[in-house]
């Protein structure tokens, strides 16, 4: 706490990201990144652009990365915005939209982002509890003020909400923003991108830092009606041109062209959560169904803190949140075969002995 701090930053708690070791040799599976190097293709456009041209400032609107992702989608470019990684996008939709607002409809178990940025923007949120399954309930998502959010597939659980509820969620709110957090949505969910064109308060969020092994160069886009994109840049425009460097974007474009390694990196993802949750369950663990890059276990018997302990003397990282309903679960992240088989063997030490 210092005198120089304004009211709102001492009021403010700081999201706290999952452990980045300085050291190599652990098997990293406690933060979603994708266990798969980006494409070659990606490596090289970004080997491209490291010239004397570094001296000028990058495309402001990002124009060519729009217009890949529009076609991508088969969307306009006005429909698209981009951002330095999804949490920026994020924070950018609750100033545009949510901003000192009452009753932001959100998961209890979710992205714990959210939080945090309804303290910075001044935004009340309404927590909804998710079942016993952990399923959101989409008729509990009525009466938004300042709009509704939630990842899909949801974080940290892996669950799916199928687009006819979407839809319900979209229909009883239709006079605030319905933002739909698509971080995990291409390890086997379908995308909410295709009701853009019906309803007129859908945000749809997404990042290249999972699906596209890119979290290192901080890329994100929302996919929206073009009225809800002019207000997304209007913000961007008030706080930063240039969100997105040249190596970024060059980056960002070459992800979306090499569409054949994006699908087979992330058909290997969906098989070794296949594998994974096999594997768990012999060990006695309750493992929710996962449409993402990481499986919420449970075991039977072991505390999930004692197993994230055992896991981190024995060189695994996994996550572990201390929150109610969730304080026995462990999140962990899909990984090669191999990290998979040294989490496999390390379980195995502590739960077979
Ligand atoms: C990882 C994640 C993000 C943030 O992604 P970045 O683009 O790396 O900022 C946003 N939402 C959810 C639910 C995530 O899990």
């Amino acid at each position: 706490m210092s005198k120089f701090w304004s009211e709102n930053t001492k009021r403010l708690q700081p999201y706290v990201p999952g452990e980045q070791p300085k050291f190599s040799n652990l098997v990293k599976l406690n933060t979603n990144e994708n266990p798969f190097a980006p494409s070659p293709l990606v490596l090289q456009a970004m080997h491209d652009v490291v010239n004397g041209d570094l001296r000028l400032y990058p495309d402001p609107n990002a124009d060519n990365f729009k217009q890949t992702v529009a076609d991508y989608y088969g969307l306009q470019k006005s429909q698209v915005f981009v951002g330095n990684g999804s949490d920026e996008v994020l924070a950018h939709a609750f100033a545009a939209f949510f901003q000192g607002k009452q009753q932001l409809l959100m998961p209890d178990i979710s992205y714990s982002f959210y939080p945090v940025y309804c303290q910075l923007y001044d935004v009340k949120p309404r927590v909804i509890p998710l079942d016993a399954q952990f399923a959101i309930n989409s008729a509990d998502y009525t009466g938004a003020v300042a709009g509704v959010i939630f990842p899909n597939p949801n974080a940290p659980t892996g669950c799916i909400l199928p687009l006819a509820m979407i839809e319900k969620i979209l229909q009883a709110n239709p006079d605030c923003v319905v933002l739909v957090d698509e971080a995990y949505i291409d390890f086997g969910g379908v995308s909410a991108v295709k009701l853009i064109a019906d309803y007129p308060n859908l945000l749809v969020v997404q990042t290249l830092s999972k699906s596209r092994s890119l979290a290192g160069m901080r890329v994100g886009l929302a996919l929206g009606q073009a009225a809800l994109i002019e207000g997304l840049e209007r913000v961007k425009n008030s706080f930063n041109s240039y969100p997105l460097d040249r190596v970024a974007q060059a980056a960002a474009i070459a992800a979306f062209k090499d569409d054949g390694y994006f699908r087979s990196t992330c058909k290997k993802v969906i098989d070794n959560r296949i594998w994974l949750t096999k594997q768990l369950r012999q060990l006695g663990f309750e493992v929710l169904p996962s449409y993402a890059n990481f499986v919420f276990a449970c075991h039977v018997e072991k505390a999930a803190e004692e197993i994230a302990v055992f896991l981190r003397q024995h060189g695994v990282v996994v996550r572990h949140f201390q929150q109610a309903r969730i304080d026995n679960f462990l999140r962990i992240s899909i990984g090669t075969v191999e990290q998979q088989q040294r989490l496999i063997t390390v379980l195995k030490e502590l739960l077979m002995k």
